[in-house]
């Protein structure tokens, strides 16, 4: 069939409010040009994040229902446990509240002044949580990744000589851990082939560095593996996926992507030593080790998850709907990252707003532009994000000037998605007005939340 149709039927359904151009203009202002100070009922699509986004199925809310609330040894958990253990095959797993805090307990632990972690690409809250600690974050993102527009089949690939060449200039004893991301959500949500994260695992076995996935997307992934890697089409999900987990040490998730849940998130690993500092940590920070921050029912709700993320039909549906509107916005001459990613679709701000020079933000100006035009909320992954100043107070800027669209699981149809692309381009048909913005106000970690903004005179 050439129509791919959602693999759902809609049981309960949402209302969107509507609100004007005019109306959307005075929101913006008041909210200092940052969308994130937006409030969530007066935007008509948000494609802000797919974090925590998703829609449950009714047999994740049927679970909620069944969630067991006993402090200790809950049925939820060991359903949880079981589930993760059967998908990743590590032996060890601790529930968190969401990835960021098993990355915490992680980096706690391991980071400290004179440390250095390496990655394909840090992402945000990864980055935040090793600096924190005093250590530093390496990104090295093969040379394809840093080409949004020249497509190729796995962007999302760590460079492996310059993974070696690194380890021999740091010293691999400074080096607690490679974190490789999949996909590789801050370089355009592309993927990391399994040959990839085979080289990286051998290199880092013959260092002795502990090799860990970012797993937030492992399906996903797991995927476009199965769709362009020799070798993988004949493989199911599930297998594919184990295998890319048997090449690891462990791993951090958010349950708030590939577990359509709307909270959660684990550390899994091998290491029983590591495990219980990890748990220790746990306790104080999260709570008991057979809850971690979540309730009982989240955690049946992220077992049931985990298992719907590996079914081919939805993944078929999931990277072809990301798919369609990248390539619609590819014929309107849109600029775009290629080939379309899993989660979300990349704009090149820098290609789209030329004339904007990047420490006036044209990622974060068309951001804006997109709200204004049709209540669309998006966000930058940009200068804004990742710039850094210099001893001078001057921008360092970030790889790239990207925006994020990402598309929520399983909640929005082809008609918001065809919305959309029509007030991309409708944007796109009148960018020469766009002006960019300075900032006004910020926080010295992550400060793309909370950044204050106002449009250049
Ligand atoms: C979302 C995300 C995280 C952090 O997870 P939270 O649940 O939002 O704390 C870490 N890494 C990647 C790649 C992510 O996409």
């Amino acid at each position: 069939m050439k129509t791919i149709i959602e693999p759902f039927k809609i049981k309960s359904v949402e209302p969107i409010s509507f609100n004007t151009k005019e109306e959307r203009f005075e929101i913006l202002e008041k909210a200092d040009y940052n969308p994130f100070q937006v409030k969530a009922g007066d935007v008509l699509i948000d494609l802000l994040t797919d974090s925590g986004t998703s829609a449950m199925s009714s047999n994740q809310w049927a679970g909620v229902m069944m969630g067991d609330e006993s402090y200790a040894g809950s049925a939820g958990f060991f359903h949880f446990e079981k589930t993760v253990k059967d998908i990743t095959g590590f032996p060890i797993v601790i529930p968190t509240h969401q990835g960021r805090a098993a990355e915490k307990i992680l980096f706690s632990i391991l980071g400290g002044k004179g440390k250095w972690f390496i990655s394909n690409t840090l992402f945000d809250t990864t980055r935040a949580n090793i600096e924190f600690s005093g250590a530093e974050g390496i990104d090295l993102l093969c040379e394809e990744g840093k080409h949004p527009s020249v497509p190729s089949a796995f962007k999302g690939n760590m460079d492996i000589e310059a993974l070696k060449r690194v380890i021999g200039e740091k010293g691999a004893e400074n080096i607690p851990m490679v974190i490789m991301t999949v996909t590789n959500n801050s370089g355009g949500g592309q993927p990391v082939s399994m040959q990839n994260i085979k080289e990286a695992s051998a290199v880092c076995k013959e260092h002795r560095i502990p090799f860990f996935i970012d797993a937030c997307r492992f399906a996903e992934n797991s995927y476009f593996i199965k769709l362009r890697e020799e070798g993988y089409a004949d493989r199911s999900v599930p297998e594919i996926a184990a295998e890319l987990f048997s090449y690891a040490d462990g791993c951090t998730m958010s349950a708030k992507k590939d577990a359509f849940a709307n909270i959660g998130g684990f550390l899994a690993m091998k290491d029983p030593e590591l495990a219980a500092k990890c748990r220790n940590l746990l306790i104080i920070t999260e709570g008991f080790t057979t809850y971690g921050g979540l309730a009982g029912r989240d955690l049946e709700a992220i077992a049931i998850g985990l298992k719907e993320v590996m079914d081919e039909h939805y993944l078929q549906y999931r990277i072809r709907s990301v798919e369609y509107l990248t390539n619609k916005l590819i014929a309107a001459g849109i600029p775009v990252m290629q080939p379309a990613g899993g989660h979300a679709v990349y704009i090149d701000a820098k290609a789209f707003l030329p004339h904007i020079p990047v420490d006036q933000y044209p990622g974060q100006a068309l951001v804006c532009a997109l709200y204004i035009e049709g209540g669309i909320r998006s966000v930058e992954i940009g200068s804004l994000m990742f710039g850094k100043y210099d001893a001078n107070h001057q921008l360092k800027p970030a790889q790239m000037e990207l925006i994020r669209l990402a598309i929520p699981r399983r909640v929005y149809t082809q008609s918001h998605i065809d919305y959309v692309a029509e007030i991309v381009i409708n944007v796109f048909e009148s960018k020469d007005s766009l002006r960019g913005l300075t900032i006004t106000e910020e926080t010295a970690l992550l400060r793309h939340f909370t950044a204050k903004l106002k449009p250049v005179q």
